[in-house]
This record gives structure tokens, sequence and C-alpha cells, in this order.
């Protein structure tokens, strides 16, 4: 079977939505029962986006296999259902990093190492190795036409068209058809331009999609296909909706799927939409509304809590809910009366999180739900901070702490990996602090977690056995946890192997809940996540119950 090509790229302007776009794109493809995957290429120096700060390029997504991928990712995985690896999201940082140590080696046996062709070549390689066995496989290249760091990518992807029959390559351009408000007048020209400095690298697209505020007009599009040399029907619109999970059904009337099969001669079942027409149905079909606070401290850019938002968003489909989100300064509630920043929510969740920025706030937060028994969800650093906020003012231990807060404390409720500490490499002394690598060095990707008989977990999940996924350094020091017998706070989940605490649950509380892992890398719209829809059912319950009901418009 030959597999075919579709690169994506970008024009015009960022932030257009190219991974949605491609995701949707594959969604209706697989709706066809295509093998489809899809993958993504950023241009950055970084050999993985694992040790970027999220306020930059947002959050970090983790595949089932432990790589630290790019949040475009997340999206592919709400979209499609095959699953993300390592081999579906590289960087030049990685691609360089791979052919440096080739060149250190000896490998290119005297050769001069060149952009063209032994970057491209290996980018190449990856192209081909994350595309094996896929029918259709979908190529978003990161960053828009015209940047210096993205054109080794588009000279790679412009080769492929003669390494394999341009019969089996496809390129779609994404571009922006903005409306001039004032002069009620649509504009093609920048697209003109973006097709232009496309073509001037070697690339003629296929298709272009045009993002827009309304639908692009047919005027408009004879425009656009005349100048950019594409037939009509592969000149696309794609305006703005009300929400992303509609796009499936927007590309499929515009033709897409079907331009696309025809291309590369596929015979396929038609795209059957309707779980996305389920989906679009939850979402106008509500009941209630509630509020949920998420408190974090990169709270600048909503993307860096992208599939945590996701995850809230789709335990509300499934439980007839609108939930709004609040992202909530850590930071600010521990100034004075901060704390009434917490006023009015029905739900509170601390989110994964690194370093010392903002912890106090949290757990303020902590406290509050807790004694105000307002539903609590704690991720990974919301799980430790849960049981330091416990030790500190329920069993009264007031020096107990992470050491990835403070090193030396004397209570490490909270302590470095134990299987990182016997490591000889990752073991801190004084002299090598400093060199121990912060990239590739958590605790990452699916593991076994086995849950308490008759814990509301089980409960919830249906079973004793789950996987999850993770991304952390720190974990629960269950040698000093062991020693104190709490019956209000227990682990209801524990790692198949080690026994490590993953889960902690509080009895006196509807509703308080904390992992260690990351339940909101596995949530999609069409299938929810029993923790999350749980939560969301109990912060419905809280707000009736404390009637309190606020008029909360759009
Ligand atoms: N900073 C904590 C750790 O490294 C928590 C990580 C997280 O929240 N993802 O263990």
């Amino acid at each position: 079977m030959k597999t075919n090509y579709i690169f994506i790229t970008g024009g015009v302007v960022s932030s257009l939505g190219k991974g949605i776009t491609a995701a949707s794109i594959a969604s209706v493809l697989e709706s066809r029962k295509l093998n489809v995957t899809i993958m993504k290429l950023d241009p950055y120096i970084n050999v993985d986006p694992g040790t970027i700060n999220p306020i930059q390029h947002g959050e970090v997504f983790v595949t089932e296999d432990g790589s630290e991928t790019d949040l475009d990712l997340g999206h592919y995985e709400r979209f499609i259902r095959k699953k993300m690896t390592r081999h579906n999201n590289f960087t030049t940082g990685s691609i360089y990093s791979e052919v440096l140590q080739k060149e250190r080696k000896g490998d290119y046996l005297g050769s001069t190492i060149q952009v063209i062709p032994h970057i491209t070549n290996a980018i190449k390689k990856r192209i081909l190795q994350g595309s094996k066995k896929s029918r259709i496989s979908i190529i978003e290249i990161g960053g828009t036409v015209g940047d210096i760091e993205s054109l080794p990518f588009l000279e790679a992807i412009r080769q492929m068209s003669n390494d394999i029959n341009k019969k089996h390559i496809f390129y779609i351009h994404l571009t922006l058809v903005p409306y001039i408000s004032v002069s009620k007048e649509i504009k093609t020209k920048p697209t003109q331009h973006s097709v232009k400095e496309l073509l001037s690298i070697g690339i003629q697209p296929d298709m272009l999609i045009c993002r827009s505020e309304f639908p692009v007009p047919k005027n408009e599009k004879e425009k656009i296909a005349l100048f950019c040399n594409i037939p009509i029907k592969a000149v696309i619109s794609l305006q703005d909706l009300d929400s992303i999970y509609q796009i499936p059904k927007l590309l499929k009337l515009e033709g897409v799927d079907k331009y696309i099969c025809n291309y590369f001669r596929i015979k396929a079942p038609e795209a059957d939409l309707s779980e996305w027409d389920t989906v679009i149905y939850e979402e106008s079909h509500t009941n209630n509304i509630i509020t949920i606070g998420i408190i974090g401290k990169y709270i600048e850019l909503p993307d860096a809590y992208k599939s945590v938002i996701e995850a809230l968003k789709h335990a509300g489909l499934k439980t007839s809910t609108m939930v709004k989100i609040q992202l909530i300064d850590a930071q600010k509630i521990e100034n004075n009366k901060g704390i009434d920043l917490l006023n009015n929510l029905d739900g509170i969740l601390i989110p994964g999180g690194f370093g010392k920025r903002g912890i106090e706030g949290k757990m303020m937060s902590i406290k509050y739900a807790r004694e105000k028994k307002i539903p609590y969800f704690g991720i990974c650093l919301g799980m430790h901070l849960a049981i330091i906020e416990f030790f500190r003012n329920v069993i009264g231990i007031k020096e107990t702490n992470s050491t990835e807060f403070d090193p030396k404390c004397q209570y490490p409720i909270i302590d470095i990996i134990s299987n990182n500490k016997n490591n000889k490499n990752l073991k801190a002394t004084k002299k090598n602090k400093k060199e121990i690598p912060i990239g590739g060095t958590l605790r990452l990707g699916s593991k076994t977690c086995i849950l308490d008989k008759n814990s509301l977990v089980e409960k919830l999940y249906g079973k004793n056995i789950i996987i999850e996924r993770y991304r952390h350094r720190y974990e629960v020091n269950h040698q000093l946890l062991d020693q104190i017998n709490i019956s209000e706070l227990k682990i209801t989940g524990r790692s198949k192997k080690n026994q490590l605490a993953e889960i902690i649950e509080l009895n006196n509380h509807p509703w308080f809940i904390a992992c260690q892992f990351h339940p909101e890398f596995t949530s999609t719209p069409r299938e929810s996540h029993p923790l999350f829809i749980d939560f969301i059912k109990a912060s419905i319950k809280f707000q009736k119950t404390n009637n309190n009901i606020n008029i909360k418009n759009n």
C-alpha cells in the first residue's frame, strides 16, 4: 500500500488554527474509514518542547510513549482516534542534534555537512518513518511561509514531490482572507502574496483553505482561483465558527475530503460525521452553567492549560453543562484579600506546574476548597500541594514541603523520584548540581495504576486497573506517608510498579480528588474522562446546594 502525503503550510499571519484545521481534515478522512496519521514539524531549535516555558508555546502534550510534544498533538488526539507517538512530532533542534551526532561518529565519511542535502534528508527520513503503514499522512509545518526558520522543512517537502510521484503528494496552504469593515470588502491580495512566496520556494499549492470572518463569496473564490492557479473547487472557505468541533462538518460541506480522495484516486465510503453531530448537539443543549477556577501561574496564555480546559468542556458536554473557566493567578491569591477571587467558583482545579512561584497561593486555594467543601480536583502539582496543605494544616506538621521548593526541607512529604535518586547520573551533589540535565529526565508516559477496591475512583472508572499518562520529577514520599495512619486522607491509587501513591481522596469532603497523572491528556469530546465528568457533576451539585445561583450570562 502506497502512503499519500498531505502537507499543510500556513501563510499571511500565524495563529490561524493550522493545527485544528489539520486535525479536522484528518478526522473527516478517518470517518471515511481511511487509516490516517498526522504529524507536526516544529521549526524551533529546542530538541523538544519539554524545556520551554508554557507561556511561550502553550502546554507540553505528553503521548502514551512518553514523548513531550507540541500542543497540536493534543488537538490531533481530540479529533482522531489514532494515538500519537514520538514519531508524530519533531523539531529542527532534534534534526540537527541527530545529524551532529552522526557527524561526530564519522558516519558522513568526510563530507561537508550542509542544510541541503544532510538536514533535508534527515527531515525526509523522519517524515517517512512517521507516515509508515498509513494510507494518508498529514504533515503540518509549523510557522508561517517566509520565516527563515521553516525553510529547511519547506525545502524537504518540496523535494518529496520529486522523490515520490506527485500523484501521492498534496499541498494545502492555509491563509487569511480579511474583511475590511470600513469599506465592507473582502480582500484576496494577502492570499495571492502568500502563494507567491510559496511558489518562490518551489511549491504550488493544490488547495487553499481561506480563514475568514465570514464565508468567502463565489466571486472572491474565483479571483483567488485565477490568481493562484488553483481549481475553484480547491479554494475552500473556512469562516469563524462557534465551536472548533463544527469544523469537520464545514470541511466536508466544502468538499475537502472528496477532492483529496479524488486526487489520490482513493475509493472510500462517504464521510460519516454522526459522532461530531452528537458533540455539536451536546454543545448547544445545556441545562446548567457552572464556573470552574483554574489556579495557575501561566494564565496569560490560556493555551498553557489547553488540555485541562478542553477536558472540562468535554465533561460539560456529557452533563448538559456549560462550563465557564476562570483562570486565576495563584500569586494574586497570596495578596491580602486575594482569596476573594475564589468567591463565586463552583469547583477549584489546580493543574500541573513546575517551580516555586505561586505555590503558597495555590495552597491557600486548596485550604479554602477543603474547608468550604468546594469540589477540588488536583492534577500532578495539584496533588503534591494538596498533600502538603493537609500535612501542614490538618496534621500540624508545619515544616513539611516538597524538595522541589525547599531542597533542605526537614520533612519532605514530596521528594525527588526515588529511581532518579539512585541513578548516579542524576544524583545531585554540591559539585554536579548544575550539570544534571533538565530535559528528558522526568517520569513520562503511560503507566498502570491500581485502584483501591470500594474507592470512589474505582466506582468512577468502573474498573480497578487503569492506564494514565504522567509527567513529573517529584513523587509522594511514602516512607513518610505510610508512617502516619490518617483516616481522612486515603491513597486510593498506587502504581503497579513500586506502589507509588498516585491518587488521593479526602473522606469527609463532597469531592476532593487529586492524582499524580494527567487525565486531561486522554479526554476527548467524543469520550470524556470519568474524573472530569464526576468533578463537573459535583460542582453542579455544589452550586445547587449552596443556592449559589448567579445569573451568569455570556
Ligand atoms: N513539578 C512537579 C514535579 O516535577 C509536578 C509536575 C507536574 O505538575 N506536571 O513532579
